[in-house]
């Protein structure tokens, strides 16, 4: 007979969740407020991060720090609001980002990364997506030599420990290869396997089409009116009640609302970021992260996408685009960036854990209820192998990669 499960949230997690639920057999309803890629996984910078094997740990070097506080730089804004709501989380996360702690994630972290773009290849051949694709790799720009050299170190290193590809770029051979750039800069690391999506809430919904396509159903429902059902879940929907065995909860960045209904208190917390489409003339070939600044510009169907650092802000407190504004003059000296598209700046929420790795697996407490949230920098990268492993999960058997250090019962 077959087995029927619930995806709450139709991003990039939970979309790539049902079509890997779909492919093991599984009788699929995916359930959004919104249609399919409309939130985190629609504002995001499109990159698929091959090279991100580390996870983003909390920064520790006291200048930085300072600079923060003082709320100097576009990197990092806070709200004290923000600070205090998520304090706990917060300090657990400086904990596991000792250097110690942080390279046992990192061996956790990599093994999820290592599968990206070949998780991402098969759904983007399947979905007919090749158009919002390009294969080219993505820059980190420096100012500074000594920032430069810095990188270039440490990509040696990821390139000695998990095969990560790069090639360090001096000031005429970036000039050279990103002629837009129009300030002389130190140079570059070009991560040479990460691709750049033009378009990313475009590919979730090619995601989405192609689970419709293979006879998933795709409905309009909150997640907040899940509830137990005999020896199933629930929840209500534009069409009715839809009953399932099992349910999925993969709601990104709005998990932690959900699961603390169920009694989970788990160190979750968030990072808004912000973005921006500029008419700008600067024809860039790849994404570029300013990365003394901490802003990216991707080149998007839109025009040039400007997303934004880290700010700590409750999800629902009103926007405060601040770091747009300052990452905006600072780009403008990298690129002719052109005008603002005449629209509100776009506002999103990085899904964030103290231990920096995502939550998936069963859930501790509750009968036939998984979880897939928490991806942190890198849910638009992960999607498609976070799907892979809570289906190969559900479904029983052997699982690519070990689940272990996912699991949601080590939050308790
Ligand atoms: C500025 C910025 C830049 C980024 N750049 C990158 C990048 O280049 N590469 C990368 O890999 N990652 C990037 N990220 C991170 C990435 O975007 C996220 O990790 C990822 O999108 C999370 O996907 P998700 O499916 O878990 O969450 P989401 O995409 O947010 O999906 C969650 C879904 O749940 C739905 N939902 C929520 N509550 C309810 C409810 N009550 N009922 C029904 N539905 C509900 C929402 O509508 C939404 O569709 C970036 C993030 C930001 C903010």
């Amino acid at each position: 007979m077959t087995s029927s499960i619930l995806v709450l949230g139709a991003g990039m997690v939970g979309t790539c969740t049902a079509l890997h639920l779909q492919q093991r057999g599984f009788e699929v309803t995916l359930v959004d407020r919104r249609a399919p890629g409309q939130e985190t996984s629609f504002g995001n910078a499109g990159l698929i991060q091959q090279e991100a094997v580390e996870p983003y740990a909390f920064p520790r070097e006291p200048g930085f720090l300072l600079n923060v506080a003082l709320g100097r730089g576009a990197q990092v804004h806070w709200h004290a609001r923000g600070l205090w709501q998520m304090a706990g989380s917060l300090l657990r996360y400086l904990h596991h980002s000792h250097p110690k702690r942080h390279a046992q994630a990192t061996e956790a972290y990599s093994r999820l990364i290592a599968h990206a773009t070949d998780e991402h290849d098969l759904l983007i051949t399947a979905a007919g997506a090749q158009d919002l694709v390009t294969r080219e790799g993505f820059r980190f720009v420096f100012r500074s030599a000594k920032a430069l050299d810095e990188a270039s170190q440490r990509a040696e290193d990821l390139r000695v420990r998990f095969g990560v590809r790069s090639e360090a770029e001096n000031t005429a051979q970036l000039a050279q290869a990103e002629p837009a750039l129009r300030a002389s800069l130190a140079g570059a690391v070009h991560w040479l396997d990460p691709w750049a999506v033009n378009n990313p809430g475009a590919l979730v919904q090619r995601y989405a089409d192609l689970f419709v396509a293979r006879g998933g159903r795709v409905m309009t429902g909150d997640a907040a009116s899940l509830q137990v059902q005999g020896k199933g879940w629930s929840v209500l929907t534009a069409e009715g009640r839809v009953d399932a065995e099992q349910a999925v909860l993969a709601l990104g960045p709005w998990a932690d609302g959900l699961i603390r209904t169920l009694g989970y208190h788990f160190p979750l917390f968030i990072k808004r970021g912000y973005h921006q489409h500029y008419r700008s003339t600067a024809q860039l070939r790849q994404p570029v992260l300013d990365a003394e600044r901490g802003y990216v510009l991707a080149p998007m169907q839109r025009g040039l996408r400007l997303t934004t650092g880290a700010e700590f802000a409750p999800i629902d407190a009103p926007p405060t685009p601040v770091q747009l504004a300052k990452a905006e003059v600072l780009a403008r000296e990298l690129v002719e960036l052109g005008e603002a598209l005449p629209e509100p700046p776009w506002l999103g929420a990085r899904p964030c854990t103290a231990d920096m790795l995502p939550v998936m697996g069963p859930a501790p407490r509750h009968t036939g209820l998984w979880f897939n949230f928490g991806h942190a920098h890198q849910g638009f990268t992960l999607g498609p192998v976070a799907g892979r492993l809570l289906a190969e999960m559900v479904s029983g058997g052997p699982t690519g990669v070990d689940p272990m250090p996912y699991r949601p019962s080590r939050f308790g």
